[in-house]
């Protein structure tokens, strides 16, 4: 957003920081073996391409890297507010702007406010009797302790989904035993990772090649779309394959059934390892379906009534996703607070924009998530809506665009409509795609190139003009 801000001559803008350093998801998830599941030449932006990545699916590091040279490059440092923890947005209807205020006390005014706070950054943590009372260091994977060693000790392992598969692989040699404790388990395919080697990077560094390895990449990811867009039947080729990942790497029929998932994949976030299965048959490492009644001193018992003891507890329990933006206080025109605007649950036009809320734009909002391809790119649509919606207020010098209620609510009945018989919500699990109703207010459900095509360009008709 800050880079096209730049590019398109906007250059009075702030970006408001939370941490002391830029890079969100990779600056703050530092497990071991913690990385990217969407191959890099697509997980990075189309405007910037990397022809040097060490890795079909690189390291958090390295995309760390890739943002710090993207802001050295164009020039975004001066532009940055570190230690800003947003508190509250107001929308001040005499002026027609922005109040902004800070964890610190400062406020700030401005035009516009775009919200790019994402949805996975608050962590987790289960509610289980007890786990207040644990003596033993304990942790959440997206804070990860790194003071604390695992050699050697019993760890326990809270949750299955795409952090716990990575680190787990990379911790359970060293531990003295692992204890996990799944709820679902996920599907998992291979993962296609391999370290490019040089050769191939040069080429990649020719004239062309890099755009063609990304857009080649692109449409194989999309072809994957094809099951989640149009009948979850179509899933069963992805099935089949997860399928036989499993039993060519469990060889154990127990350990296999505990493994297999009972809901349609791609319902929950279809997952990529290839040494995860391998690290769950090793002799140090136990899988534990039965939940857990309780957390106590130094154990974690589950609901047999088995008692584990362990000396770390790692929690790998995800994050808080569809309550992320409803728990800011963010206050629209007349006074109206985003949570009372939204008690029938999230929503927003094409995800950038909620009516009654003018000029407040977001980026991965709700309903934009992906199962198949990479966000970035719908970062990447949203954030040239948002140009456009600058560019509209310039031309017409509005002092501000409000959607109109009516064409927020028809798009999202139109969009729940296409999502209702889909995997996300007809495959069987429960997953942080659906909120508290069951209603799935995280995905879009289309081909990529849709959501690109459709916000292409703003339809000034579907906005009210503020002046
Ligand atoms: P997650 O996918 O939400 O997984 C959380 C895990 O914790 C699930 O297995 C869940 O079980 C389990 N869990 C939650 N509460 C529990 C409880 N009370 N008792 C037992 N188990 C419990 O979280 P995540 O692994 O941190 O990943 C979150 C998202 O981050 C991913 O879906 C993905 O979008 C993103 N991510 C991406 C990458 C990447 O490489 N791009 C890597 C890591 C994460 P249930 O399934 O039963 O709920």
């Amino acid at each position: 957003m800050a880079i096209k801000l730049k590019q398109a001559g906007y250059h009075d803008f702030v970006i408001l920081e939370k941490a002391a350093d830029l890079g969100g998801t990779w600056r703050d998830n530092t497990y071991p073996g913690c990385a990217c599941d969407v191959p890099s030449h697509m997980y990075s932006f189309s405007f910037e391409l990397n022809p040097n990545w060490s890795r079909m699916f690189s390291p958090q590091e390295e995309i760390w890297e890739y943002m710090r040279a993207c802001v050295d490059k164009y020039g975004i440092a001066p532009h940055f507010r570190f230690g800003k923890q947003v508190t509250s947005l107001e929308y001040d209807d005499h002026q027609r702007d922005w109040e902004i205020s800070t964890a610190d006390g400062a406020t700030l005014r401005a035009k516009a406010v775009v919200s790019g706070i994402g949805a996975l950054h608050v962590p987790k943590f289960p509610e289980i009797k007890g786990r207040e009372t644990f003596k033993g260091p304990s942790f959440h994977s997206a804070e990860w302790d790194h003071d604390v060693s695992l050699d050697g000790k019993r760890v326990a392992v809270i949750g299955t989904g795409a952090s716990a598969i990575q680190f787990v692989p990379q911790i359970a040699p060293s531990v003295e035993k692992l204890t996990l404790f799944q709820r679902t388990p996920p599907w998992i395919q291979p993962k296609p990772d391999f370290a490019i080697p040089s050769r191939m990077r040069k080429v990649l560094r020719l004239p062309g090649m890099a755009r063609a390895m990304r857009n080649s990449i692109y449409w194989v990811l999309e072809t994957r779309a094809l099951g989640f867009t149009i009948d979850p039947k179509l899933m069963k080729v992805h099935e089949s394959m997860a399928r036989k990942h499993l039993e060519n790497q469990v060889p154990d029929p127990a350990l296999r059934a505990k493994l297999t998932p009972d809901y349609t994949i791609g319902c929950k976030r279809i997952l990529i390892s290839s040494d995860y299965y391998p690290a769950l048959t090793r002799q140090n490492v136990s899988v534990v379906t039965d939940g857990i009644s309780e957390i106590r001193e130094r154990s974690v018992v589950d609901s047999s009534g088995v008692e584990h003891e362990v000396d770390v507890i790692v929690y790998a329990t995800g994050f808080k996703v569809t309550d992320a933006l409803q728990e800011q206080h963010i206050v629209g025109r007349g006074g109206v607070k985003l949570q009372d605007a939204w008690q029938d649950g999230i929503e927003a036009y094409y995800g950038i924009t909620t009516a009654g809320f003018p000029n407040l734009f977001f980026l991965l909002g709700p309903n934009t998530g992906l199962g198949h391809n990479s966000v970035v790119f719908m970062i990447e649509s949203q954030v040239r809506y948002v140009m456009d919606c600058l560019h509209l207020l310039s031309k017409t010098q509005a002092r501000a665009i409000d959607v109109k209620p009516g064409r927020q609510r028809a798009y999202n009945r139109r969009l729940q409509e296409r999502l209702d018989p889909l995997v996300w919500n007809e495959g069987g699990c429960n997953s942080w795609y659906l909120d508290e109703h069951g209603v799935n207010r995280t995905i879009w459900p289309g081909f990529t190139f849709e959501y690109w095509a459709r916000t292409r360009r703003i339809k000034p008709d579907a906005y009210e003009l503020i002046y």
